[in-house]
């Protein structure tokens, strides 16, 4: 079968044939229907040898979508032609904080040697894939699986930051998006779902300010020197009660300190290797800084129930498995406007 693969430490990506995996006992084989292109695979192939925890190669792959098309032994809950997407931050399944469906932040996992497909695990961007358990699973019925594969991160990860900031998003609240890229596209329509906060999007493309304010941005601003400055004008002076950063550099974690207001959550999602002081008078009083990290099983089925109530309008790219490293590359130069898609089997 065709597989896109990271092949060698600073190697572009590359598609290759290798043989179709068979599933083994509580395995599912899925035909891919849909691989989503993740900013963070960018971020992993920049990684020098002593950073990256699992061997090469490695196909690519962590929003995966696709059919049942194979049960190994002792598989229950699913039966072949089932329409799926796959929870990727793989836990160990049975310590309490797994059993609580939060797998992403599974202490065991790294000790184990379990990796999300993907990023360590074979991948989604190839003609098929396994998944190493059933609860990794999540039905989508009818859903279109291009439009759904990017719920499974780019949807996923801010809908669980969103979560930890709700109690701060009250009527009369606002709510800065930094990045309004595959991720940042959905946060807005996220917070607008879940919240009454007035939503401030910020990109530094007129193309994705334009795609924030059709998803639902009350202000879509350049994300300048003059984005802070904007945001206190905006806030009365206050500054937003949450300020969730998509890019996550030290400029726009400087940024989101500075436009944040007291009390406030800031979360730097974007893995740009930036950081943000924190200390006395270095980040407005009371607010937290956090850096989270995808999102729980739990999370993933009720962003998909969001998908079903047809509330989420999410913007994709297709390309067929042979163009996959062309989609990482302009997505890598800025030109992909929401989330490019993978069509295995075109
Ligand atoms: P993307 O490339 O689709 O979107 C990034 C957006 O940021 C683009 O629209 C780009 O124009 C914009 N941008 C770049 N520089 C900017 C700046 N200075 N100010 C404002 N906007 C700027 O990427 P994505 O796939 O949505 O991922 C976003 C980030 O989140 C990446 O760093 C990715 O690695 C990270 N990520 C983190 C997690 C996690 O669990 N923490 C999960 C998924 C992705
Ligand atoms: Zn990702
Ligand atoms: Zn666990």
């Amino acid at each position: 079968m065709k597989a896109v693969q990271y092949r060698a430490i600073g190697a572009d990506p590359e598609v290759v044939d290798i043989p179709a995996p068979e599933p083994g006992p509580g395995q599912i084989l899925l035909k891919v229907t849909a691989a989503g292109v993740c900013h963070s695979d960018i971020a992993v192939m920049s990684l020098p040898a002593e950073r990256i925890a699992f061997p090469l190669p490695l196909t690519l792959g962590h929003e995966g979508a696709g059919v049942v098309a194979g049960l190994g032994s002792g598989v229950f809950g699913v039966t072949v032609g089932d329409a799926v997407v796959v929870y990727g931050p793989w836990g160990c399944g049975v310590c309490p904080i797994c059993a609580s469906g939060r797998e992403n932040y599974c202490p065991h996992a790294r000790t184990l040697g379990i990796h999300p497909p993907g990023l360590g695990s074979p991948g989604a961007m190839a003609e098929y894939m396994l998944v190493d358990d059933v609860r990794h699973l999540v039905p989508i019925g009818g859903l279109d699986p291009v439009a759904t594969v990017p719920l499974t991160d780019a949807g996923l990860t801010p809908y669980h930051a969103i979560r930890r900031a709700l109690p701060k998003l009250v009527p009369g609240s606002t709510a800065v998006v930094i990045g309004t890229g595959g991720l940042g596209h959905l946060a807005i329509q996220l917070l607008r779902v879940l919240t009454p906060a007035r939503v401030i999007a910020l990109d530094v493309s007129e193309d994705k300010l334009r795609l924030a304010r059709s998803v639902g941005a009350h202000e879509a601003l350049p994300s300048d020197e003059n984005a802070a400055p904007r945001v206190r004008e905006l806030t009365d002076g206050h500054g937003a009660q949450a300020v969730f950063d998509f890019v996550g550099i030290d400029l726009t974690g400087r940024m989101a300190a500075d436009m944040a207001g007291m009390d406030s959550d800031i979360q730097l999602v974007g893995i740009g290797g930036g950081t943000v002081p924190v200390g006395f008078a270095q980040v407005p009083y009371g607010a937290s800084v956090t850096a989270p990290y995808w999102g729980g099983r739990t999370e993933l089925a009720e962003v998909v129930a969001l998908a079903q109530d047809d509330v989420l309008s999410v913007h994709t790219e297709t390309f067929g498995i042979d163009e996959a490293p062309l989609a990482y590359e302009r997505l890598h130069a800025g030109n992909i406007t929401g989330r490019a898609v993978i069509l295995p089997h075109g």
